[in-house]
Order: structure tokens, then sequence, then C-alpha cells
């Protein structure tokens, strides 16, 4: 398999909070769709963060596999299929290894198994959907709205409760002098979040 190039904005080697088990877990960098309230904005801009070939990255992987025993990696973003060579390369090595593998995108599970079947065949959990913030959804672990959609796509999480779960979870971590803070996207709204307010504005101003 090519070695693809993968731009990404960070990654945690061990976190507990990106699925069931200890994950590694990686941001990628760019994103198109866009979404009001994104929780990820700085990963939105189609730069150039961290530009490193994948065989690079998933020796990280290995690594973290070895020290922090990983049961899986979870991919966020930023659109994460917006590097798609780069993510089937990624997913491909980390089931050769026997990871499990999550991915998060804003686009649909349809369309992305059109487009890259390869992809589809290499994950094992994909949350599907953009990021809607009139359909705040508190009562799934890590999902934002509820439109969006948890597809097992294998049997390895089949009779797992995990992501039927309404746990609120938060983590702080410090990797090579970096803090790093992940958490649920849309449990870290508050009731009356200005953001809701701010939508229902921006909803109004787009009528006129
Ligand atoms: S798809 Fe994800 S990263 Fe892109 S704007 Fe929506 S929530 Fe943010």
């Amino acid at each position: 398999m090519e070695n693809n190039l993968i731009n990404y904005n960070k990654f945690v080697s061990s976190t507990n909070i990106e699925g069931p088990g200890n994950r590694f877990a990686i941001w990628l960098q760019g994103c198109v769709i866009n979404c009001f309230g994104c929780s990820n904005q700085e990963m939105i801009p189609l730069i150039k963060k961290t530009v490193r070939p994948v065989s690079e990255l998933f020796k990280a992987i290995v690594d973290a596999k070895e020290r922090f025993n990983i049961e899986g990696i979870t991919v966020l973003g930023g659109e994460p299929l917006i590097q798609p060579k780069a993510l089937e390369e990624l997913l491909f090595l980390c089931k050769s290894i026997g990871l499990t593998t999550i991915v998060f995108s804003g686009y649909l599970y349809e369309n992305i198994k059109e487009k890259y079947p390869k992809i589809i065949e290499s994950l094992d959990i994909l949350i599907d959907g953009p990021f809607m913030i009139n359909k705040l959804d508190k009562s799934r672990r890590l999902v934002g709205s509820t439109n969006q959609r948890i597809w097992k796509l294998s049997d390895v999480y089949e009779n797992n409760p995990y992501f039927e779960q309404s746990t609120i979870e938060g983590e702080f971590s410090i990797e090579d002098n970096v803090v790093s803070i992940n958490g649920d996207g849309a449990h870290l709204y508050p009731e009356n979040n200005n953001l809701i307010k701010m939508w229902e504005e921006h909803k109004k101003n787009n009528k006129k």
C-alpha cells in the first residue's frame, strides 16, 4: 500500500473517553461542512497543520499499543473523509495489527459506502452526519445531535451498550508538553447556552 501523507491537528496516545476501552485518538485537520456550533472550530480551516507520512503516525500507534495496551483507534476531526487515501491506509494498517476502528464523519454512511467502500470495510464503528445544534443529543455517549447515527459495521461492539449510555465525560491529558482537552460534544453545552441563541439569530437573519 502506498505511503500517503496525513494532515492532523493532534493526537492522544491513550484516552478512555473516545470509544470503548483504552484508545489512540487522532483529530484530522480541515472540514468543509462547517456545522454551526462545531466544538472543534480550530480544526475546520483547510490548512496544513502537522503533515506526516501515514507510516510515521502508525509507528506512534504501534508504540501506544505496546505502552498502553490500546484496543483501538478513534479518528475525529475536522472531517476525516476529506483525506480518504490517508484514512484508508491508516485504518487498513490498524486492522492488520488487531486494533478496532471508530471514525466520526459529517457525511452520511450511504454516501461514504458508495464512494469509499474500502474505508467502510475497515471500520467497526462509524458515527455519521453533521452536528446540528438545534437537535442536541444528551442521551447518547459521543454523539452531538440526534440526527447522527451510530453504525456498528462489524460484530466487535454489537452487544456492547457503551454507545447507548448517556455518560458525560471530559479528559485532560499532557503529552510531549502539550495539554489536550477532549470530551462529549453536546454535553458540554449548558441548557441556556449563548450558542443556541446565536443559532436562532442566525436562522432569522438567513430568512431575510
Ligand atoms: S462535520 Fe464535524 S468537524 Fe466539520 S464542522 Fe461539522 S462538527 Fe465540525
